[in-house]
């Protein structure tokens, strides 16, 4: 049986747990400028648009030729849909008569994570770093609040993103030292504001 000891003493089990306490504190560091960025840009949609609808669905919405009875909802889809990096976005992630409300601004968030599997969380902490992170990558936004460059292209298998993206390859590759090293950029990141 594996001892407490014995973590430190092999440079892989030491690596990985480098990189979980990397991932908590970077997730941790996260929550707080994703969650006042997300419901400034909440703001800023329904300071635009002037009112709110409850009555369109996700399914009504999502339609490409659709148009809300009150002139809202598509112009909410609208905006939201032009920040996206690649012009596209999760539906299954997020839900249209949620987002005029108090948690809209993580409804709307959700909506840019690449993978589906988001539909129950109500705010970034329940969202895990891999959501985080994609969230940050695929919203515009994001381009002007960072010290560096979110990405130069549109990621491949062999080419991924940006600095974000190759943490979460790092982790499946299990080359936890890089994660560590984005831990140590983390803690010395600027945000713009
Ligand atoms: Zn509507």
């Amino acid at each position: 049986m594996a001892s407490l000891a014995g973590v430190f003493k092999e440079k892989e089990r030491t690596n990985w747990l480098k990189a979980w306490l990397a991932l908590d504190i970077a997730k941790l560091g996260f929550e707080n400028f994703v969650t006042s960025e997300s419901q400034n840009f909440h703001d800023h949609i329904y300071d635009q648009v002037r009112s709110t609808c409850t009555s369109c669905t996700t399914e009504n919405v999502r339609k490409k030729n659709f148009i809300c009875p009150m002139q809202i909802c598509n112009e909410v889809r609208e905006k939201i849909m032009s920040e996206h990096r690649y012009n596209s976005g999760s539906w299954n992630n997020t839900d249209a008569q949620e987002w005029q409300t108090n948690r809209g601004y993580c409804e709307i968030a959700k909506f840019y994570i690449q993978t589906d599997g988001y539909a129950a969380k109500t705010s970034f902490q329940e969202i895990d770093f891999n959501g985080v992170v994609s969230y940050m990558l695929n919203c515009k936004r994001f381009e002007s609040l960072l010290s560096f460059p979110i990405t130069t292209g549109k990621p491949t298998t062999h080419m991924p993103a940006c600095l974000l993206y190759k943490v979460r390859t790092a982790v499946s590759l299990t080359q936890a030292m890089f994660v560590w090293y984005f831990f140590c950029i983390c803690s010395n990141i600027s945000i713009s504001y």
